[in-house]
């Protein structure tokens, strides 16, 4: 088990405050905002074991220093990357897990949007916390990886569970939908999700976690093996890697 809570920050940011009730440690996931970590932390006894990092930008690792010295956690993020991660204590790679009381978090190595972005998966609970490498409806921005490179790292995680939740770093849902309509429009499952999106933000509700399998059936990044998909977009043919470059291209230019 473990104690999901979602905290907001930035404009847009959700940061992901972990806690396993049977040994009550804490963890929390890319703390761009230390302020806001430890207002949440301080009903919970101010303890915090571990931050987990997904990627070095500053909206994910601001509040790490500060947190270290008020709680003297460590700070786990991908060793492939260390050198970009000021006082990291425990470098992971693929595979490597690390423990937070009685749950486990396995790592995926998930790069594109920077070289060395993990995503951290707690199996046994159905969560993924994959910072900006999913969004729902979305995907990161590709700032440091090719289009294949990111869809090698989409397909990792669509192996995973339909049941696992998604648990982004940010609210970019709605914008998101409206590109996906735009090169998608005719995709019942996608504007079931529109209007339940829309319906959600307006009464200012959160639309992340999503599931897995949601984002299978809607996220047109995730469907860029569809033939359908493909056929649209004046692609017949090309391979799945084609056509997610191509989306990528056309949402990096969507106004
Ligand atoms: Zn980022
Ligand atoms: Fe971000």
């Amino acid at each position: 088990m473990l104690d999901i809570q979602r905290l907001p920050a930035f404009d847009d940011n959700y940061l992901w405050l972990l806690r396993e009730p049977s040994s009550g440690a804490v963890a929390v996931v890319d703390p761009g905002d230390a302020e806001v970590v430890l207002a949440a932390l301080s009903p919970l006894g101010g303890r915090l074991d571990w931050i987990l990092n997904t990627h070095h930008h500053p909206d994910h690792v601001g509040g790490n220093l500060a947190l270290k010295q008020a709680t003297g956690c460590r700070i786990a993020g991908p060793a492939k990357d260390a050198a970009r991660f000021p006082s990291i204590d425990r470098g992971v790679v693929e595979g490597d897990t690390l423990a937070l009381g009685a749950s486990s978090a396995r790592v995926i190595e998930t790069p594109g949007h920077t070289r060395g972005h993990i995503s951290w998966w707690f199996e046994a609970e159905h969560a993924l916390f994959c910072g900006d490498t999913l969004f729902s409806l979305g995907c990161g921005r590709l700032f440091e990886g090719d289009a294949d490179t990111m869809w090698r790292s989409l397909s990792k995680l669509m192996a995973l569970p339909d049941a696992t939740r998604v648990y982004c770093a940010h609210e970019y849902t709605l914008a998101n939908a409206r590109f996906a309509l735009a090169v998608d429009p005719d995709h019942a499952p996608l504007r079931a999700r529109f209007a339940e999106v829309k319906a959600l933000r307006a009464r200012g509700a959160p639309t992340v976690p999503s599931t897995l399998g949601e984002e299978k059936a809607c996220n047109p990044f995730l469907r860029a093996g569809d033939p359908a998909l493909a056929a649209r977009l004046g692609l017949a043919g090309a391979s799945a890697a084609a056509v997610f470059g191509e989306l990528r291209r056309r949402k990096d230019g969507f106004r």
